[in-house]
């Protein structure tokens, strides 16, 4: 498969080439049909996030992001191969040939935070796709399980991909104010993310 790949910060993407990965375990390895490139992606490729007002930048190595790395966290691919672990119960009804978005915010999967279904919010092992572990600019993928995976049900991937990061993150904000839809809301920036959630509110029944 080939992958575009950080493999130090800063410096230019590498393309690789290497043999498609076989699903392990519960994975599930997918056909990548359209992959977002977000803002922070270009944090990640400097290593880091500045924080403002002069305080230490925010430094990814030191928050556990090793390289090389593959990024996109907004992924849409076709299911090509379940891994030899994943039951039929695993799949929520997805087969193979399905155009799934990929969920990628993911944590250990163990602790308190993650069962409880907040693995966005894991502080033992953040385990980000895309970040943390190989993500979307490649054209193919593992995602560890299928239950990570939505699908699009005739959604174009191109227009789907980014939900998955500028998506959720409006949508959760929107939610927040989702009482107040009666009135005028005001979004700041039109850019990436208040496209997104202009998008959204109106989608969602408001003004
Ligand atoms: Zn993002
Ligand atoms: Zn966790």
């Amino acid at each position: 498969m080939k992958s575009f790949k950080v493999a130090d910060f800063n410096a230019p993407l590498q393309e690789i080439d290497e043999p498609t990965p076989q699903p392990a375990g519960t994975q599930v390895l997918i056909k990548v049909k359209a992959a977002g490139v977000c803002h922070s992606d270009l944090h990640i490729w400097e290593g880091g996030y500045d924080l403002g007002h002069g305080r230490k930048p925010l430094s990814l190595k030191d928050r556990g992001v090793s390289l090389p790395r593959t990024m996109g966290h907004e992924t849409v691919g076709e299911i090509i191969a379940f891994g030899p672990d994943v039951k039929e119960s695993d799949k929520g009804g997805l087969k193979t040939g399905d155009v799934v978005l990929a969920y990628p915010w993911l944590g250990c999967g163990k602790c308190k935070t993650c069962v409880g279904g907040d693995e966005n919010m894991c502080i033992v092992k953040p385990n980000a796709l895309g970040v943390y572990c190989d993500g979307g600019y490649a054209d193919h993928m593992t995602v560890p399980h299928p239950k990570y995976l939505l699908d699009l049900k005739g959604l174009d991937p191109v227009t789907a991909a980014p939900y998955a990061c500028s998506g959720v993150t409006t949508y959760s904000a929107l939610k927040k104010v989702e009482f107040a839809f009666d009135s005028p809301i005001v979004i700041f920036g039109a850019g990436g993310l208040g496209l997104m959630a202009l998008s959204l509110l109106k989608a969602m029944g408001s003004r």
